[in-house]
Formats: C-alpha cells, sequence, structure tokens
C-alpha cells in the first residue's frame, strides 16, 4: 500500500483532516473527522479497558510476577513551571535544527540525511529528502544535476558509501542541502526547546510563563502521593492515564505519526526495586502483545531492546514497539511505544534532594533530604517526602518505576496501515473488481454493522429500521438505503464495518435476513430476531 491512498481514503472517508485546511492547514496539526473520533476512541477504549477497568488485581496474569492494582488519573495539561525544571525537560528537552538559506526549508540536524560524493576533485557531501534506497537514488540524481554530468562520465563520481546524518558533517560549506542548487546554505545547528510556551494570568510578563506538558508522565508522578493517600493502592500498582501532549516537533511529517498536538496513553508502575527487573519483562512482553492481541502482524511489529549505550543512566531496560509504516523505507520501523525500566529517578527528582534514612540503621525510619554544606537542598523536587512505606515488611523505601508509554495516534495510525488492503469482489454487478477493505479488528471497527433494506418499497426500509433500532443500543450500527446493494457493500468494506445485514425479498416470505462477513465475503441467512446474538457473539469470538 502506499502511504497516500491511506492519507486520500482518510480524507475521503472522514477519519483523518488537516488541521485548519480551509485556512491552508497547519503544519503537523490534524483533525479526526466523524469515522476518525470512533476509531481512536476504540483505540483509548481498548488500552483503558484491558490496562486498567478490566483489570482483575486478585490474580497474577499470566507472565506477572504477583496480583498488582491498577488505578487512574487525569491530570492538567498545564501544570507549575518547577515540574519541567525538576524533570529535566526545562534544560535537556531539546533538538538541534539548521536551515537553509536558500530554500528557507527547516531540518532537525540529525534528521537530515546524506552522502559523500567526489567529482573531478571536488567533494561535497549531497543531501536527500527520502530515507533508505530512495536516498541513495535522490543523492545520485542530485549530484549528477549539481555536476553536469551525462552519459559516461557518470563512472567518474565517486562515492564514499550508505545515507549518513548531516551530524557527521563537520564543515557545511560543501554541503548540499535538500532542494537548494548552491553549496553551503546550511546555519549552524540550534538549540530548540520542543516545549510549546504560554502564559498564565493577565500581567503576562516572563514570570507567568508556562508551558504545555510535553508528556503524561509527570502529572502521575507529582500526584503520587495524593493517590496513596486517597485510595487503599499498596504496591505493586500503576497509574494509568490518556491524555493529550504537545511537542514543537522541527520538522513534524508522515501524516500524524510525528505531530506538535497528540495523544499519549501511559502507566506508570510502581513496584519494589527488588522485583523491578521482573515487572519491566513484565510489561514489555505484556503491552507488545497488546497490539499483536488487536491485529498487527508478527512480521511489521516489533520489540526491540535498546542496547547498553542507549540507555539512560537509571535505567536497567528499555525497549521499544515499533511498526513497519509504509512511509518508511524496507526494513526500516517507527516508535509506537517505549517501554522503560526508571529506577526511582523520576519519585526522587521530584522529592528534595537525595532521600536517606534518618537512621541509617533502621530500614522503616523516615527518609530525610540530603543537604549541603550550607544546609540547603541539593536538587529542586519538591521537598516532599515522596516514599513508600510497606507496613506488613516495615520497610520506607522510593518505588522504582516502569514505565509504557504509548502514543494513541500512532497505534490509531499503526490499526490503519494494517487495516488497508485490496482484492476482488463481485461489484454491485455480480463482476469481480477491484475493492478497497479495512481489515479492523472488531473492538476497533467505528461500525460493528450496517443494515440496508434491498429496494425501498414493499416494506423492507421498515424492517431494516426495526433491525437498526434493535442493534443501535448495543453498539455503532449505520442505516442505508440509497444506491444498489453491492455499492453500500462497497462503502462499509471501505470504513471496516464487520458485518452487513440485508432485509430482502425472503425477508417478506419467511423473516430471515442476509448476513454478509467483510473479511471472508461470506453471506449466510439468520432470523430477524437472531441478528443481535448472531453478531453480538462473532464480534466477541
Ligand atoms: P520519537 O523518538 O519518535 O520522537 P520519543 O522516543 O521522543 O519518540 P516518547 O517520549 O517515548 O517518544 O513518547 C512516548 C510515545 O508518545 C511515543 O512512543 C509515541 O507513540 C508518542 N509520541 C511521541 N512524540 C510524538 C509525536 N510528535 N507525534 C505523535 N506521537 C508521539
Amino acid at each position: 500500500m502506499e502511504m497516500e491512498q491511506l492519507v486520500a481514503l482518510c480524507k475521503r472517508r472522514g477519519f483523518i483532516f488537516q488541521s485548519s485546511e480551509i485556512y491552508g492547514g497547519l503544519n503537523g496539526f490534524w483533525d479526526y473527522g466523524p469515522l476518525g473520533v470512533e476509531l481512536k476512541r476504540n483505540v483509548r477504549e481498548a488500552w483503558w479497558r484491558d490496562m486498567v477497568a478490566g483489570h482483575n488485581e486478585l490474580v497474577a496474569p499470566p507472565g506477572a510476577p504477583a496480583p498488582y492494582e491498577m488505578t487512574g488519573l487525569d491530570c492538567s495539561i498545564i501544570m507549575h513551571p518547577q515540574v519541567w525544571k525538576c524533570s529535566g525537560h526545562y534544560d535537556l528537552f531539546h533538538d538541534f535544527m539548521v536551515d537553509c538559506r536558500e530554500t528557507k526549508g527547516r531540518y532537525r540536524h540529525d534528521q537530515v540525511q546524506g552522502r559523500w560524493v567526489e567529482y573531478r576533485g571536488q567533494r561535497i557531501f549531497v543531501t536527500a529528502e527520502a530515507a533508505g534506497s530512495d536516498g541513495l537514488e535522490e543523492t545520485l540524481q542530485k549530484a549528477l544535476k549539481f555536476f553536469n554530468v551525462r552519459g559516461k562520465n557518470a563512472v567518474e563520481l565517486k562515492w564514499d558509501g550508505p545515507l549518513v546524518s548531516l551530524a557527521t558533517v563537520k564543515d557545511t560549506s560543501n554541503a548540499l542541502a535538500p532542494a537548494a542548487k548552491q553549496l553551503g546554505t546550511f546555519t549552524d545547528p540550534r538549540e530548540f526547546n520542543l516545549m510549546f510556551k504560554t502564559i498564565a494570568g493577565a500581567l503576562g510578563t516572563e514570570a507567568d510563563a508556562v508551558f504545555l506538558r510535553p508528556e503524561t508522565a509527570q502529572g502521575i508522578f507529582v500526584n503520587f502521593k495524593n493517590v496513596l493517600d486517597s485510595t487503599r493502592v499498596k504496591i505493586p500498582f500503576g497509574i494509568a492515564q490518556i491524555g493529550k501532549s504537545f511537542r514543537n516537533e522541527i520538522t513534524p511529517r508522515n501524516f500524524t505519526f510525528r505531530s506538535r498536538e497528540f495523544e499519549q496513553m501511559e502507566i506508570e508502575f510502581f513496584c519494589h526495586p527488588a522485583t523491578s527487573p521482573d515487572w519491566y519483562r513484565y510489561w514489555r512482553d505484556r503491552r507488545y502483545k497488546w497490539y499483536l492481541d488487536l491485529g498487527l502482524s508478527g512480521d511489521r511489529l516489533r520489540l526491540r531492546d535498546h542496547d547498553k549505550e542507549e540507555l539512560s543512566h537509571y535505567s536497567c531496560g528499555t525497549a521499544d514497539i515499533e511498526y513497519a509504516f509504509p512511509f518508511l523505507s524496507p526494513g526500516e520501523f517507527g516508535e509506537l511505544e517505549g517501554v522503560a525500566h526508571r529506577g526511582d529517578f523520576d519519585l526522587r527528582s521530584h522529592a528534595e534532594g537525595k532521600l536517606v534514612h534518618a537512621d541509617a540503621n533502621d530500614s522503616s525510619s523516615p527518609l530525610v533530604v540530603e543537604q549541603d554544606a550550607e544546609g540547603k537542598p541539593k536538587y529542586r523536587g519538591s521537598g516532599k517526602d515522596l516514599s513508600y512505606f510497606d507496613d506488613q515488611a516495615r520497610e520506607r523505601f522510593l518505588p522504582h518505576v516502569i514505565e509504557p508509554s504509548a502514543g494513541a495516534d500512532r497505534a490509531t495510525l499503526a490499526f490503519l496501515c494494517e487495516a488497508y488492503s485490496e482484492d476482488e469482489a463481485p461489484d454491485e454487478n455480480g463482476k469481480p473488481a477491484k475493492r478497497v477493505v479495512l481489515r479492523f479488528h472488531p473492538r476497533l471497527a467505528p461500525y460493528k454493522a450496517a443494515v440496508f433494506p434491498l429496494v425501498k418499497k414493499e416494506g423492507m426500509p421498515e424492517i431494516a429500521q426495526e433491525i437498526y433500532a434493535a442493534l443501535k443500543p448495543h453498539f455503532p450500527v449505520f442505516y442505508d438505503e440509497k444506491a444498489a446493494v453491492g455499492r453500500r457493500y462497497r462503502r462499509q468494506d471501505e470504513i471496516g464495518t464487520p458485518f452487513c445485514v440485508t432485509v430482502d425479498g425472503q425477508t417478506l416470505q419467511d423473516g430471515s435476513v442476509t448476513l454478509r462477513d467483510r473479511d471472508t465475503l461470506k453471506q449466510w441467512r439468520v432470523k430477524k430476531e437472531d441478528c443481535l446474538t448472531e453478531i453480538g457473539g462473532r464480534l466477541r469470538s
């Protein structure tokens, strides 16, 4: 499948539109249309049900070291600025960008790719917009054009090898920027904080500056004590949150994959340091399986453990769950979710300074903040003790955290990409013709069924409307009496509706209707009163 086909389908059928489209759009922002909002809601609801609401805290799920509890939060998007100073986002959450003086193009420094080429003594770095083999071809064509080489002389071009990042190029005076005609048009890389800044309050001074959250996780950490004090949760337990996050990405691209406003589904799972490696493995495998169970195929989905060098200093394990999106080159994968062992880094940072036991020989004694020689707190946290007291073991400790952090928009996009397929099916005249079908998992499909009268007469619409009314309280159903029935089937296939019910001539005689399966195209008859049990049962299976 070409990505353009999916993007066109998303617009045509109301899944995803560009934000503010009538004003020319806004780069990095997207709107979900009538079908998209249902699809994304189903993704979020599947996640919440499977991770939180449907979780049975009395028994350990397969692979889990012990039973555990799950609870939720919905925190504000704008938080105290100190949260971001403490989390490291204020100082460290940045990318480097470069501009092209000739084309005015702006790029993330590490994402510009290119390769070195030499021709008759001149060596230049040719960049490409595309990645992988397409990028190699692009650089070849650009180099031929730049050196004005034709025919046999092309053998004199000498290449240094594969595409490498612009970040590896120290002096860019010999670099040819994407779409540029001259050399050396890149500016020096500049640091750029990814947090959106705004003002809270009427004065509008720098002192009122606040930030839109770049992740939902921090809201959970700063409420850790509130959750402990207001519920009876005991470690091990997880706090889940779904909500919008904002990052001023330098080069938003690949449809909704890299947006500036997006939604995250995050869990912070708090456990005892001694068992945290086991919990980390549990969550990594559990989250990977979640995507498989909802229909992503094993050869396009992978679990990639980070190398030792990639790990943060506090982490003893991080894995990315990645999907082979169609806009990537063959063999490349894009991140859907990161599952990280974060140690006690976050709670420790939000507490003030290093916490040490008041009595070094008593592990149940309160944890107190470490101070410097002048008696001032060593760090910039909240000054609150964020430790946990296990009253059975009489032990006080800072919990370790496992963080499965997923993107609702990236998951939705992966489910759309996976669902898209083309095959052949009989058209309205019974002749084989190309069919576009979204093979969504039934839990994700915006509509679960569609009901049609074969023709708009002989009492068929009335019976179809009765069936529609009987199904509607149980799941989303679509009613359609316009156009030939073959066309109506096609329209439902294209939006991924698993089942169609048709009221036809035989219904008038024996009360049975035709049921049609989106994937197998099989048709069979059931009594009209049995539609709910028949479809309901198949949706659950
Ligand atoms: P990337 O390396 O792709 O920028 P990241 O490693 O910075 O992602 P995290 O900070 O781990 O991402 O965020 C967790 C999840 O949030 C990601 O796995 C992704 O699903 C989602 N996410 C992050 N940035 C974006 C974005 N700009 N647009 C859409 N989803 C995003």
